[in-house]
């Protein structure tokens, strides 16, 4: 499967983003949100090169996070029409305008946030495209969530035979490896 270079950075965006969502039932306070608060929310602008969100405020940190839900939708949609339907309805919500571009050196390719769009539009409608991308590519599959127990992070199966189960192979796999061995070492000594 070929991904244009915005396409992967754009689902890198989308599963980092569904990443910063408390593991579940979010305490009141925010405890263990990754965007607790608008700090929070310029560090991951700026950790993804989002340009010209202008001035963020508690109206975008609100907007953001109902973008990561809708994002959690499409990775949980049983098939490829709910989530065609889901991601339908996030980018016309977002107001997109396609503008083909090449900037900073890279190839064509199209840029599909609307000028002056804030910072959930611009999300919803470049993520939104990405995601449908993989989704006309028949790669619906490939939008997972780790298996590791504890775990379930958003990641996206860009391997070849769609074999990955984890979110980290540094992580999340070595974990399992090493537990599995332990337990296979424990029993041949037994
Ligand atoms: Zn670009
Ligand atoms: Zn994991």
């Amino acid at each position: 499967m070929l991904i244009p270079h915005d396409t992967r950075i754009a689902l890198d965006t989308v599963v980092d983003l569904m990443n910063t969502a408390p593991e579940s039932d979010p305490p009141p306070d925010g405890t263990g949100d990754g965007l607790a608060d608008i700090p929070a929310l310029y560090a991951f602008a700026e950790r993804h090169h989002i340009s010209g969100v202008g001035t963020l405020g508690e109206k975008d940190l609100a907007a953001v996070r109902d973008v990561r839900d809708r994002f959690a939708e499409v990775f949980a949609a049983p098939d490829p029409r709910t989530a065609a339907d889901l991601v339908n309805r996030l980018v016309a919500a977002a107001g997109t305008t396609p503008q083909l571009t090449d900037h900073d050196g890279y190839d064509w390719h199209v840029h599909y946030f609307a000028p002056d769009a804030s910072i959930a539009d611009h999300l919803a409608a470049d993520c939104g495209m990405a995601l449908a991308f993989i989704i006309v590519a028949g790669e619906q599959e490939r939008l997972r969530r780790c298996e590791a127990p504890d775990c379930g992070h958003a990641f996206v199966d860009l391997s070849r035979n769609r074999s990955r189960r984890y979110c980290s192979s540094r992580t999340c796999g070595n974990r399992l490896h090493v537990a599995a061995y332990r337990a296979r070492r424990k029993e041949a000594a037994g």
